[in-house]
């Protein structure tokens, strides 16, 4: 049976019904694998993946069957990966980082779709959780993502530039960390160019921009600049860019988005006057209400969000739900 529960993964023999294990290894370095991912390539019989994550995990898949293919061949290495776990052989498909961060899981089920593939049929599968780029390339430079944030890929292979676009200006409109994905390659320069410039219309110049490339790997170099200038640095296939929000700092090199504790609490874990620990933020008058708040419901009741910073003696406002 297929058990998408199974927290872990623990190998299983089976005999005619396959295994198709999809695994994300993390970042690159080993010990940023999780036991669950080498207990399921320890498993499997067959590896199949992109060369260069093949090349991450050689260590762990000598004598084992391998099908490495290049980048542009993620349907044939998902539907081959498929139909032999389907014949009944254990099979791990490994991805870089999450596998189901822009990476092959989705592709397997669209797989198994047009085969018509059920629930309970081989092979079952297995999906195994890795350290996606956003959080091995945050660790590198601080804490970019304790507030909210989202991800967007700038390429435009599969998905329409316009999308994209429109999913930047969203995201920057509403002060989200944003953290791109596949920002430019050889070919594809012009996008992280617009991204900048549309990100630019709604924050500041001095907002900080991280840029990691190789996280966790070799060649890892990580950058912590700006908005105004992180053009200027080189941008490639192996980059991840982050771009804070209007609440992001730079403190002694790391880019930092703070949770908001300090709108509530002072130094020794006291609330504010006028704030109460375990309820809704109470904000001042120093947050002019376009900026920090929403009439979500329309019942008159204003929502704050985003970190806006009320002065901790303006606490006369009422408390909001
Ligand atoms: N499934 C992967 C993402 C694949 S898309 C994951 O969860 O991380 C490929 C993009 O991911 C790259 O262009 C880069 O932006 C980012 N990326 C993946 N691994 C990275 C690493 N080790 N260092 C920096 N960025 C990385």
């Amino acid at each position: 049976m297929t058990d998408a529960t199974d927290a872990t993964a623990a190998p299983v023999t089976s005999t005619a019904r396959g295994i198709l294990y999809v695994v994300g290894i993390g970042p690159g370095a080993r010990a940023h694998t999780t036991p669950a991912a080498l207990a399921a390539i320890a498993d499997a019989e067959l590896i199949v993946g992109y060369t260069t994550y093949i090349q991450l995990v050689k260590h762990l898949i000598v004598g084992k069957e391998i099908i490495r293919t290049g980048m542009t061949e993620e349907i044939g290495r998902a539907r081959a990966a498929v139909e032999r776990a389907r014949a009944g052989a254990r099979v791990a498909l490994v991805s870089s980082g999450d596998a189901g961060v822009y990476g092959m899981a989705g592709l397997v089920f669209e797989v198994l779709r047009m085969i018509g593939w059920k629930r309970g049929e081989s092979p079952e599968l297995h999906i195994i959780p890795g350290i996606t780029a956003l959080n091995s390339c945050g660790s590198l430079v601080g804490a970019p993502l304790v507030h909210d944030f989202c991800a967007i890929s700038l390429s435009d292979l599969l998905t329409p530039w316009p999308i994209i676009a429109r999913r930047i200006d969203a995201a920057a409109s509403a002060d989200f960390v944003i953290g791109l994905y596949n920002p430019a390659s050889g070919r594809r320069t012009r996008q992280i160019v617009d991204a900048q410039q549309t990100i630019r219309r709604h924050r500041g110049g001095d907002t900080p921009v991280a840029l990691v490339k190789s996280a966790y790997r070799k060649l890892q170099t990580a950058i912590v600049t700006d908005l105004d200038h992180f053009l200027d640095y080189e941008i490639g296939m192996l980059t991840t860019v982050l771009v804070g929000s209007s609440q992001t700092f730079v403190f002694e090199g790391y880019m930092v988005t703070p949770r908001g504790y300090t709108n509530k609490y002072n130094a020794d874990g006291d609330a504010h006057a006028g704030q109460r620990p375990g309820y809704s933020l109470v904000i001042g008058d120093a947050v002019t209400p376009e900026a920090a708040c929403d009439d979500e419901d329309g019942d008159g009741e204003l929502t704050p969000h985003g970190d806006a910073s009320p002065a901790p003696s303006s606490t006369t406002s009422r408390e909001v739900a």
